[in-house]
């Protein structure tokens, strides 16, 4: 019987996490088939998530089967539902409900993320989202099936609840959207509804002024300072009374990690992730380590927490793969650390705003920065080729994406 690594998810962090193990495996002349890896995940996809507030979200996804053949990492399609880190086994599903014990060597969690919806009426009912491919599908359905309503106000109106990152990058999208729609002289709104007093709260001052050049262009409006109270089928109410009539309300406020985290005992931040040592472990729990949006990662010295990112969770991932491995055989660990960080947001057709560092000071804005997202977006965060040496080059977790 080989030793398994066995991951969980196949997001940017399982996928690079698998890739790096296979690397690790390589470099330390064990790549014979005494250690597998197995990666079980409910399709074997990359779903770009980062890009799902575009057009004809659902082909935003990459196919791994191939990438994974190449480096010898075995597939499993399948959801787990429980982990018992005694007995070092996971319980996993397969689309035709059948269940199945898995043990493991060592276990990479790396189950990534969900949108949190808070118990608002009318929510879970009535509004939509960008978090999960299928959901955003379902929007893009609902957009276009809007076409065929009767021209209401409130049939050309999107609101956008939460104005953080995801919620700055879909509203700033969607008057062109609609208009593409509707008919581009259709007079549609687009509008944000922020509880703090400012839009992105969490990106800081720095590129609030361009953030507000943008969506004052796109002639988006805002509600800030106010929260949204309760959703139905017209349209919103806000916490100041105001009912804004929306056929369309898209909820993109917070996340939380996956809910298998709860299964490992362990601290856990107010998002829900496991706090990991710099090897990316999971401290007093044997053999698991967690990766991506699932972990609560120091990223230097100084106080730094990785972001839930695909910046981040990609870096995270080759980080855990190779360690998981490393553990395995015996080998020195490599501790995660990436200092720089940087931020590219669209901001629909006016362009995007590029920033560095955790200041978030903007060094590129309008169409510069927009073509560099729309490299980071249709190159960067895509796999590498199914190709052994290019993968292996690839899944290095010295590799600096941004230097
Ligand atoms: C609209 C939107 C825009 C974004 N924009 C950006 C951006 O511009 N820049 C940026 O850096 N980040 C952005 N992000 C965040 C980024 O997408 C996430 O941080 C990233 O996807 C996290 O990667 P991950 O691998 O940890 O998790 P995920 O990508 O969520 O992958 C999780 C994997 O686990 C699988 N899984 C889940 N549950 C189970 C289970 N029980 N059993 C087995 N498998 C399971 C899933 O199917 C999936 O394969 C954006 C996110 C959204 C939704």
């Amino acid at each position: 019987m080989p030793q398994r690594i066995l991951i969980i998810g196949a997001g940017f962090a399982g996928m690079w996490g698998a890739l790096s193990a296979a690397r690790a495996l390589d470099l330390a002349g064990r790549a014979d088939g005494a250690v597998e890896i197995v990666v079980i995940a409910p399709e074997p996809f990359l779903h770009i998530r980062p890009r799902l507030y575009e057009n004809d979200p659902a082909s935003m996804k990459a196919p791994l089967s191939a990438l994974f053949a190449a480096v010898g990492v075995r597939f499993i399609q399948g959801a787990v539902e429980q982990i018992d880190v005694d007995a070092k086994t996971v319980l996993t599903r397969d689309g035709a409900g059948v269940g199945s014990t898995l043990g493991y060597d060592r276990l990479v969690l790396a189950s990534g993320s969900r949108l949190f919806r808070p118990a608002i009426p009318g929510l879970a009912e009535f509004a939509f989202s960008v978090d999960q491919t299928d959901e955003a599908a379902a929007l893009e359905a609902h957009l276009h099936g809007l076409a065929a309503r009767p021209a209401t106000p409130a049939r050309n109106t999107v609101v956008v609840a939460g104005g953080g990152f995801t919620g700055i990058e879909t509203v700033a999208e969607m008057p062109a959207r609609l208009r593409s729609i509707l008919g581009t002289d259709s007079a549609v709104r687009a509008i944000v509804v922020e509880q703090a007093p400012a839009i992105g709260p969490d990106l800081g001052p720095g590129p609030r002024p361009v953030i507000d050049t943008a969506l004052d262009a796109a002639g988006v409006e805002r509600r800030l300072g106010v929260a949204v109270v309760a959703i139905d089928r017209n349209g919103l109410t806000l916490s100041d009374g105001e009912h804004i009539a929306a056929e369309t309300v898209i909820w993109t406020a917070g996340a939380r990690a996956q809910a298998l985290t709860a299964q490992i005992p362990g601290e856990r931040d107010r998002f829900g992730r496991l706090h990991v040592d710099r090897d990316l472990r999971v401290p007093g729990v044997a053999g698991v380590f967690a990766t991506g949006d699932v972990a609560h990662a120091a990223t230097d010295d100084i106080g730094n927490v990785a972001a839930m990112s695909c910046q981040h969770a990609m870096a995270l991932g080759r980080s855990a793969g190779h360690n998981a491995a490393n553990d395995l055989l015996g080998l020195p660990l490599r501790p995660y650390e990436q200092i720089k960080y940087v931020t590219c947001l669209d901001l629909g057709p006016w362009g995007a705003v590029y920033t560095e560092g955790w200041e978030r000071a903007v060094t590129l804005e309008g169409k510069v920065a927009k073509d560099l997202k729309h490299q980071i977006n249709s190159e960067w965060i895509y796999p590498p080729p199914a190709d052994r040496a290019a993968i292996f080059q690839a899944a290095d977790p010295a590799r600096l994406v941004v230097a």
